[in-house]
């Protein structure tokens, strides 16, 4: 597979000196392969949508580089920048807070064409068009306004906005979480379907592992602003190698043929991320907890094929010489 972004050490602070420096993002190595849906996984403050946001710089990173295509983008400017950022676009939890209540909805969806791609009206228009016959609104929707729509509809704007100057690569910020149940699997399965049809590699970020299960190809797992383990979606769900994700899948309820999981209560909340705990992080909820966690940091480390464990006991066999 061939690396589309490729992150080192990026890092997100916020705050000033002297005051509570919060650091978002701390020292994340990560890549994303082409074509492939990358789901970002952790409980709400972790840092995943710090992270999503500074991947395609809506948030500028701290520190670190952004590799796209193998190009250095961290730092590009001017229409370099702005020809790179079309193929690079975002997907937002809340599209009405986004979408501009006095614009007709074909606006909305070729405002970043336009903006982006400095592309003619007229095949803007057709594009437009296009995008909302396959979102399933239809083109006859261009005309209203985004107040005349559902929530579900609504995120069908946002995902045909985004869509319009073909990027390559979508961060979806937990685009299904303010909708319904009933009608997130409509959108799940619009995204995934576009997803085949396009091309498309695209980081979707959850907190909610059960939608995360019908669409990513692996999970990323976050706690604290750092990556704890990386896995394939099978060998995820078929048991995290992480205490903290083993935590989080056990909440989630399984299907009834499957064997019950034993429920893990993740004791007390996630600690204040201006002043993360010494050692591993995980420490002061880790059921397995010893003296050398709360002292010593567990590095990144892969512990199988593609799978890669921040923990000094994954709960995996460890391959290679003891
Ligand atoms: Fe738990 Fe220790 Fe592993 Fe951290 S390093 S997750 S505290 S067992
Ligand atoms: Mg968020």
């Amino acid at each position: 597979p061939t690396p589309l972004i490729e992150l080192e050490k990026l890092r997100v602070d916020f705050g000033g000196s002297g005051g509570r420096r919060v650091r978002a993002v701390r020292d994340v190595d990560l890549t994303i392969y082409q074509g492939e849906t990358l789901g970002l996984v952790g409980e709400s403050g972790c840092g995943k949508s710090t992270l999503g946001r500074a991947t395609v710089r809506v948030t500028e990173p701290t520190g670190g580089t952004i590799r796209y295509l193998g190009a250095d983008i961290t730092t590009l400017r001017g229409a370099h920048f702005r020809q790179t950022r079309a193929e690079l676009q975002m997907v937002f939890q809340d599209p009405f807070g986004s979408l501009n209540p006095r614009r007709t909805v074909a606006d909305i969806v070729a405002e970043p064409l336009l903006r982006a791609r400095r592309t003619p009206r007229p095949e803007a228009r057709r594009i437009v068009d296009d995008l909302l016959d396959q979102v399933g609104l239809g083109r006859e929707a261009g005309t209203r306004r985004p107040h005349e729509f559902s929530g579900g509809q609504r995120q069908r704007i946002g995902i045909a906005r985004a869509l319009a100057p073909a990027p390559t690569f979508v961060v979806a910020d937990e685009p299904v979480s303010a909708l319904d149940v009933s009608i997130q699997a409509q959108v799940i399965n619009l995204l995934a379907d576009l997803i085949r049809e396009r091309g498309l590699t695209m980081l979707f970020i959850s907190h909610d592992l059960g939608v995360v299960r019908h669409i990513a190809d692996r999970i990323a797992v976050m706690y604290l602003g750092e990556i704890i383990e990386i896995a394939s979606r099978d060998d995820f769900f078929a048991g995290p190698a992480h205490p903290y994700g083993e935590a989080l899948l056990s909440s989630v309820p399984t299907l009834s043929r499957q064997p019950r999981r034993e429920r893990i209560e993740l004791t007390g909340d996630l600690p204040d991320p201006a002043a993360p705990p010494a050692g591993c992080t995980f420490h002061t909820r880790c059921r397995y907890a010893v003296d050398r966690c709360r002292t010593e940091a567990p590095a990144l480390t892969e512990v199988a094929a593609g799978r890669q464990v921040r923990c000094h006991f994954p709960l995996l066999p460890v391959k290679g010489p003891a």
